[in-house]
């Protein structure tokens, strides 16, 4: 083997290396499920629960009730995001958050539909599920869903 085969050789195998090592410890196996730890804001994955637990465990609470009550999916109706998996979220202080995400598990979102700065109220009627991308693309704008 000539050495620039064999250094390309190497400079290969370097490269799979490092992606086998940039990847390991980014995904945690939670009840079969293969799931990034820390899929958004860098907060960790520390359980997925079942997702019957939205209705009967969160089906009051102020920002989950949105999803039990309103649907799953994104208000966008050009956008396919569903929230599909109910997950406890640990930050950085070491706070616990209960989430809904979507299958790759990015968060889903609660909009206000006339935003809080607009005079939008805290109430059912004014919110509705969206994904986080339409969410921060909406910003606080008035678009009628
Ligand atoms: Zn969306």
């Amino acid at each position: 083997m000539d050495r620039l085969k064999k250094d390309y050789r190497q400079l290969e195998r370097d490269v799979v290396k490092q992606r086998v090592k940039e990847d390991e410890g980014k995904f945690v196996v939670i009840d079969g499920l293969s799931i990034p730890k820390r899929p958004y804001y860098d907060w960790e994955v520390i359980e997925v629960l079942p997702f019957s637990d939205l209705y009967d465990m969160y089906g009051e609470h102020k920002r989950l009730s949105v999803f039990a009550k309103k649907g799953l999916k994104c208000a966008n109706p050009n956008c396919k995001k569903v929230a599909t998996h109910l997950i406890v979220t640990k930050d950085h202080g070491g706070g616990r958050h209960v989430d809904v995400v979507d299958d790759e598990f990015k968060l889903m979102n609660v909009d206000h539909i006339v935003p809080k700065s607009k005079g939008g109220d805290e109430s059912l009627d004014n919110k509705q599920p969206m994904c986080e991308y339409h969410n921060s693309l909406k910003s606080n704008q008035l678009i009628p869903y």
